[in-house]
């Protein structure tokens, strides 16, 4: 009796492929079980999966079974959770806290030289002073530059998280 039925499925899922075994225009893969099944059915033969309604090949660019969409799916959002995470640490690094330390002091005694270098006219003392305020101006500028690199790090992989976070839910709850 099984026997009986499981050639009867097997004849079936011959006759649903075409006679070069390429796929026929009015079949479709099961995105659960990946057998092929033809379009109008409402559920798959083989595993049960409904069918009316899902997506069709023009409308689907990726046909994953639903168990390597959720394993897709979880491992983008780790890697989502892993990339915000790091781009958080760029903020909260020692690296990052020092460089702004560094900068608000290097721009504290660059405005007291220049404050020194305005209280002379001329001379030596002023001249003095104000290679001073350029140089306390270039070690700024140094730091700043490290800021604003560790600030851009952290945008990019904030969105880089938010991008991979977006097609994680978008695999786990079946939009691709
Ligand atoms: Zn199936």
């Amino acid at each position: 009796m099984r026997a009986d039925r499981n050639a009867g499925m097997v004849h079936e899922r011959m006759h649903w492929k075409g006679e070069n075994g390429m796929e026929d225009q009015g079949v479709r893969k099961c995105p659960e079980c990946g057998i092929s099944v033809p379009d109008d059915v409402i559920q798959c033969p083989e595993c049960g999966y409904p069918l009316r309604g899902t997506v069709t090949s023009k409308k689907s660019f990726l046909q994953l079974p639903s168990r390597t969409r959720k394993m897709l799916g979880v491992v983008l959002c780790v890697l989502a959770f892993a990339s915000a995470i790091v781009g958080v640490t760029q903020m909260t690094s020692k690296e990052y806290r020092i460089s702004v330390e560094n900068y608000e002091y290097c721009v504290e005694k660059r405005d007291e030289v220049s404050d020194l270098a305005d209280s002379y006219k001329s001379g030596f003392f002023k001249d003095s002073y104000e290679d001073l305020a350029e140089m306390w101006q270039d070690s700024a500028d140094e730091q700043m530059a490290i800021i604003k690199s560790c600030r851009s790090k952290a945008i990019v992989f904030c969105v880089i998280g938010i991008v991979l976070f977006f097609f994680g839910v978008k695999f786990l709850i079946g939009g691709i």
